[in-house]
């Protein structure tokens, strides 16, 4: 097993914002949703990219002299990102095997036993690379470390019967209800979603934290609001988070050369109201 090797575009220490404590935020590459507000567009493809911040370039010149194509082609070897000290260019994935991941990740050990924090495998969708993840989070739990798995739960339901019994926290997106909307936005339907999140819950409620994304232009009206309100009521979820739409996301995407599209952020109040509806 210790063979398997993940695609890992970022590690983020000292989160708070990820599960309990302070965590190690681990981001696996890829994803089968395309949200059109993503803030990590790095983290849709599978494959390695290279992002270029424009407005960081100095026009020095020694990316191209230390590319062994002179930047005509690229094989992600990482020098320009090296030796460029203005951080213009940056590699997007990296691979690791169990053991160099879980290196990276017992590192900060002491501050998990500290807060109460771990680790938590995000993306991307981190449930897309089933095997390597159902491996590093027995590693994690036979060293005793928190685990918590940030998923859109667009995954065969198996997925999740693999991974529950070494998972202490699943942090659940729930964008929308109505199947359409979910379709035109993220371009996949909500109905597998939905679906396991149902069987998730009659297994382990306690172990299940919604994330919900707002966005004007999406989400961010009372009326599909009310209707996730009322799904997750019936399900009787009751850790919920809103989180309110930002734009760090649009950068990336210019530096990985995509289309940007913009999104607006819900106001203090309508943030206020919306939570209200949870708050019931
Ligand atoms: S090394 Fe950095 S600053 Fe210099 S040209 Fe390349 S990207 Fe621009
Ligand atoms: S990552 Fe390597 S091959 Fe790609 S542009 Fe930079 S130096 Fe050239």
């Amino acid at each position: 097993m210790t063979n398997l090797v993940c695609n890992v575009f970022d590690i983020v220490r000292n989160s708070f914002v990820d599960g309990p404590g302070i965590r190690t935020v681990v981001f696996f590459k890829g994803c089968n949703l395309n949200c059109q507000w993503c803030h990590n567009p790095e983290g849709k493809s599978f494959e390695r990219q290279l992002l270029f911040y424009k407005d960081k370039c100095k026009n020095c010149g020694l990316c191209k002299q230390v590319c062994p194509y002179a930047l005509l082609k690229c094989d992600y070897c990482g020098k320009c990102e090296f030796y460029c000290v203005h951080s213009a260019r940056k590699i997007a994935g990296k691979a690791y095997d169990v053991e160099e991941l879980f290196f990276e990740i017992e590192k900060d050990c002491n501050l998990y036993q500290e807060t109460n924090g771990g680790v938590t495998f995000s993306g991307g969708e981190c449930m897309l690379q089933i095997d390597f993840l159902e491996s590093i989070l027995k590693k994690c739990r036979a060293n005793k470390i928190h685990t918590a798995v940030d998923t859109a739960g667009n995954v065969p339901w198996e997925y999740f019967e693999r991974i529950i019994p070494y998972t202490d926290l699943f942090l659940y997106d729930v964008k929308c209800i109505t199947e359409s909307l979910h379709i035109n936005y993220t371009d996949v339907s909500n109905q597998r979603i939905l679906e396991n999140l149902i069987r998730l819950s009659a297994i382990c409620l306690d172990k299940i934290r919604i994330r919900i994304p707002v966005i004007n232009e999406f989400n961010g009206n009372i009326k599909e609001m009310q209707k996730i309100a009322k799904f997750l009521r019936d399900l009787k979820l009751k850790k919920i988070e809103l989180l309110p739409y930002h734009s760090l996301g649009e950068q990336k995407s210019i530096a990985l050369g995509e289309r940007v599209v913009s999104f607006s952020n819900p106001t203090e109040e309508s943030m206020k109201q919306f939570r209200s509806l949870f708050d019931e």
